[in-house]
């Protein structure tokens, strides 16, 4: 797929979002880059930190935890972006920065235990099932209020924003609706101050959509096969 290495990916896409930005009259500043890292190795995750990539994302608990034992994300910061089971909870609290897959008071409710416990504050966006599909993980939309009205009862965590993963697509624009939807949710819930809440973040848009996500009003996007090349295995879930 690639034949460029990851460090001119790197600039390529950095680029790309500066250049969505600037179209979207935004600061190409205002917008963090999140390298999906999932199925790479510590030594390219290395090459693409070296090249400027300052946030990682991890979709797999084991993997997360084998890599950061390897010291992958030295000079990153690390951000869990997949399926958050319960029975993980522990093993991710305090180790990633920002935990991008909230999709339940229940979680949220085991993210503050275990936060508690360690005397921490966890940063974590709430994961949005924005296009009502069966198969996704993220809570319904119309939840988003209620679990935020809510937050004042967890004090060890902080909610940071807003995040989904729109539907595949097999077309340019397709996910424009989705993008636009999440824009007037984060919008509509930033208005509100809720305890424990700050809606600075709306992370969305990944290597085949990244620009059109920006032009919705994302701010975090999270980019894979575009810096690592395609992915030799397919992805599931954990
Ligand atoms: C893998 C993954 C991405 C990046 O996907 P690409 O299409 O490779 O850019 C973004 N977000 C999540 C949650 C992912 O699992």
């Amino acid at each position: 797929m690639s034949y460029l290495s990851i460090a001119e990916n790197v600039g390529l896409v950095k680029s790309r979002i500066e250049k969505a930005a600037i179209t979207a009259h935004r600061l190409p500043d205002e917008i963090t880059l999140v390298a999906a890292t999932k199925m790479n190795s510590a030594e390219k995750i290395a090459e693409a930190i070296s090249a400027g990539v300052s946030v990682c994302g991890e979709n797999r608990v084991q993997e997360l935890l084998e890599k950061n034992a390897q010291n992958a994300y030295a000079g990153s910061s690390i951000h869990f972006i997949g399926h958050l089971q319960s029975n993980k909870v522990k093993q991710v609290v305090g180790v990633c920065d920002l935990i991008q897959s909230v999709d339940s008071l229940e979680l949220l409710s085991l993210i503050d235990s275990r936060a508690k416990s360690l005397g921490i504050r966890q940063e974590v966006l709430l994961e949005i099932n924005i296009g009502g599909e069966d198969s996704k993980s993220g809570m319904v939309e119309t939840d988003l209020p209620l679990i935020l009205e809510k937050a004042s009862a967890f004090s060890s965590v902080f909610i940071r924003g807003i995040m989904a993963i729109p539907p595949i697509s097999n077309s340019a624009g397709e996910n424009r609706v989705y993008f636009a939807r999440m824009r007037q949710l984060f919008i509509d819930n930033s208005a509100k101050k809720y305890d424990n809440v700050s809606m600075d973040f709306l992370s969305m848009g990944m290597s085949g959509d990244f620009e059109e996500a920006i032009a919705e009003g994302s701010n975090m996007v999270r980019v894979g096969s575009a810096i690592f090349g395609a992915r030799a295995y397919p992805e599931k879930d954990n």
